[in-house]
């Protein structure tokens, strides 16, 4: 089956009592046995759960991986896939990573001694010298947030293999539907399931996904013993969300490139940044890597912080919010935002100046989004 197929039917048929067409939200806690000894497959939902099962293997199937785990957040899918790890080993990740990442990286550091190195991973000598003899994981993330640069996940698996450790990519930016990581050489793949997987914003969630049994066996283990699995609802939600990935993607895109498209063009706008114009530093690597360019747009608006703010605060469409891959389109000021927690030198060491807006581009009329910026900005000349 085609990716658009598996999204709508893989591993979604779980009611054998009445063949309904959804899967059923199993609402329990605990599962009846058969007799002694025996069950019908399930007997406790930390363990596992059938409308939980049926995300993972849903996911998997998506991400074309041997299994999954889906668990409560984005973050207890990094924290679960840290866990593969042990005091002393080595981890190689992306200078600049989501910032609940370098978080549990840096408390990891301090609670257990995983030692951390931040490379920028665009550069494949630094990540070559920045191997030892312990590393375990380099930690990938492409595209960037908020900058969208580019990571080239073959050539960085293939130098992750030669030093014998794993290569971790977080898909939450592009989804399976426009970056297949596993077809690149990843050997585990992290989601926020919050952004758009789910796509509603009314979920928070999470999974890893695995290449081979081993690991995915694995992560089983890790999640149970760590008690990070996903409720049933909120499986539910997420998988229901999934039913609509495909087309929710183009469009995505197809707004995202007529907003990038526009503001380009827009006096006050010094620079765009969508990997899916021809000037983006890195769109050949992204038009060869994904098969698509995804719906976030980051750009840097001419003037000072009063003109940051008024567009901020003139938009009546786009919501002044953090997170992102939602069906509505959100407007956020990265510096002060979603990026203020991260240490102010290597914020301005990563290129996050307070000029750059981030948009997470939703599903509205492009039309009525174009007009919202064009009125915003008005306000700010
Ligand atoms: C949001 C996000 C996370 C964390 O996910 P939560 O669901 O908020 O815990 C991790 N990685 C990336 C790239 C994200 O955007």
């Amino acid at each position: 089956m085609r990716l658009q197929t598996q999204t709508i039917h893989t591993g979604v048929d779980k009611d054998s009592a009445y063949n309904s067409i959804m899967t059923p939200i199993y609402q329990t806690s605990t599962f009846r046995f058969e007799d002694i000894g025996r069950t019908k497959g399930y007997d406790y939902t930390r363990t596992s759960n059938p409308t939980r099962r049926a995300l993972e293997e849903n996911l998997a199937a998506l991400e074309g991986g041997a299994g999954a785990v889906a668990v409560a957040t984005g973050m207890a899918a990094i924290t679960t896939t840290l866990h593969l790890f042990k005091s002393g080993d080595h981890i190689i990740c992306t200078h600049d990573c989501y910032g609940g990442t370098d978080r549990i990286l840096r408390t990891y550091q301090e609670l257990f001694n995983l030692q951390v190195s931040y490379v920028n991973l665009q550069d494949p000598s630094a990540l070559r010298s920045a191997f030892r003899p312990n590393t375990r994981c380099v930690w990938i993330e492409t595209p960037s947030n908020p900058l969208l640069n580019i990571l080239d996940i073959a050539a960085i698996a293939e130098s992750a293999h030669s030093h014998g450790a794993l290569a971790v990519v977080d898909n939450t930016f592009l989804t399976p539907v426009n970056q297949r990581p596993f077809t690149l050489g990843a050997d585990i793949i992290v989601h926020s399931t919050t952004k758009y997987l789910n796509g509603h914003s009314d979920v928070v969630g999470g999974a890893v996904i695995a290449r081979t049994p081993a690991y995915a066996e694995r992560l089983q283990y890790l999640c149970n013993a760590l008690g990070q699995g996903a409720s049933p609802f909120d499986c539910w939600l997420v998988l229901r969300g999934i039913k609509t990935l495909v087309p929710r993607m183009r469009l995505h895109e197809q707004n995202a490139m007529g907003v990038a498209q526009f503001l380009a063009g827009h006096p006050r706008v010094r620079k765009v940044i969508y990997p899916g114009l021809t000037n983006h530093p890195h769109h050949a690597l992204a038009s060869r890597q994904q098969t698509g360019f995804g719906g976030m747009v980051s750009f840097e608006l001419a003037g000072g912080l009063e003109d940051i703010h008024r567009v901020l605060r003139g938009v009546k469409v786009f919501a002044l919010a953090e997170s992102l891959g939602g069906v509505e389109s959100l407007i956020d000021h990265p510096e002060s935002m979603t990026h203020a927690s991260m240490d102010p030198s290597l914020r301005a060491a990563a290129g996050i100046t307070e000029n750059i807006i981030r948009l997470s581009v939703g599903l509205e009329d492009l039309q009525d989004l174009l007009d919202d910026l064009k009125g915003a900005m008005q306000g700010a000349a």
